[in-house]
């Protein structure tokens, strides 16, 4: 007879794998390159003396100054426990379970696929082309088909893990045709790295526009779990029913309105130039050698011969890479996420050697 938790389960649930996060896959080694993490780490003032208070809904401070960095007003704006939460928030309030469905655009972030899987939301997968850009046609015919209503459409611009800018006709051209039925949601989690502009100066003309962002990348907080919503008040109105009461803890409040400094702002505008050269290096090294797709992110993809053989003799030089083979197209693909010059030397020395030997 199965355990008690195994049969009280949702029986929708029973099988569902869990995101492999970088962190529950785990690995040896002291250089840590597979979370698109940023590597610089930068120091925070607490003041411990509301912690014995709830802290704001959405705390004031944090609100004006990340509305100010990404130009929207205060009502364009939801502070979640990062980007993920938005993601979860966004189907839970706009999905219907067993009714509606996502589309989304693989290979990409695997977040989108799992909080609808978790909500019994469906999920129709409209692939990249050729050129990694998101199928405008393929997504509509997709929408025009499907039994279901389709409510949400995550785009991810750069996309993770390929590395590349949606072209901003292509989004317009989804907001456009799905105006009246369907939210766009484009992940903008990467788009510091990126010399393409933000979506978001479309934000006054489309309703359906919906954009995710983080601090986890550029901003080099991953740990404190801070990310942002951004639409028009009326969907902002929508999540702000169902998001939990509390969604900001007030260390995190702390930390991240800091971070939103004037002074801190243009220390990671440093830091991402200092990764992006670093990336442009790594791909120098790498595009004679093997394919290298072109990257906006904090991160390269790169094909490489036999990609578990590769993470083995990555491991024993200490370095822990991503796999992404499992990904539709990406067979044998690996994402090397940008670390510290240093980090990068050993990278760059150890990849050369793999490639060298299995050549
Ligand atoms: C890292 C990442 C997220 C999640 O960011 P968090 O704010 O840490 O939850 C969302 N989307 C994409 C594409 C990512 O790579």
């Amino acid at each position: 007879m199965s355990d008690l938790a195994t049969r009280l389960i949702r029986p929708e649930l029973a099988d569902l794998v869990p995101y492999e996060s970088a962190r529950r896959l785990g690995g040896d080694g002291e250089i840590w390159l597979n979370a698109n993490e940023n590597p610089y780490t930068h120091e925070y003032q607490l003041d411990c003396s509301r912690f014995n208070r709830y802290p704001e809904f959405q705390p004031p401070e944090l609100i004006t100054r990340y509305a100010e960095y990404a130009g929207v007003t205060a009502e364009q704006l939801l502070a979640t426990r990062g980007a993920d939460e938005g993601i979860e928030l966004l189907i839970r309030t706009f999905c219907a379970p067993n009714q509606d469905q996502i589309i989304l655009c693989p290979p990409t972030y695997g977040m989108y696929e799992i909080s609808a899987k978790t909500n019994i939301v469906g999920v129709t997968k409209v692939p990249l082309g050729d050129d990694y850009q998101v199928d405008v046609d393929g997504i509509l015919k997709a929408v025009e088909t499907s039994k279901s209503p389709v409510k949400l459409v995550f785009v991810c611009s750069p996309n993770n893990p390929t590395g590349h800018d949606m072209q901003p006709e292509r989004i317009t051209a989804l907001l456009d045709a799905l105006r009246d039925e369907a939210l766009v949601v484009v992940d903008e989690a990467y788009i510091e790295f990126s010399a393409q502009a933000s979506v978001l100066n479309l934000l006054s003309q489309y309703p359906n526009l919906v954009v995710l962002r983080t601090l986890s990348k550029a901003f080099a907080l991953a740990g404190i779990r801070c990310g942002f919503t951004l639409a028009n008040a009326p969907v902002i109105q929508q999540l702000a029913k169902v998001i939990a009461p509390y969604p900001v803890p007030e260390p995190v409040a702390q930390v991240a309105t800091e971070a939103l400094s004037k002074d801190n702002i243009s220390k990671v505008q440093q830091e991402v130039a200092t990764l992006n050269t670093l990336r442009a290096k790594f791909a120098d090294v790498f595009t004679p050698l093997t394919q290298v797709y072109p990257s906006s992110g904090n991160y390269v993809l790169c094909r490489v011969p036999d990609a578990l053989k590769c993470m083995t003799a990555m491991a024993h030089a200490g370095i822990i890479l991503r796999n992404q083979s499992k990904q539709i197209t990406l067979q044998n693909c690996i994402r090397v996420t940008i670390g510290t010059e240093q980090e990068m030397t050993r990278t760059i020395a150890a990849l050369s050697q793999y490639l060298k030997e299995s050549s």
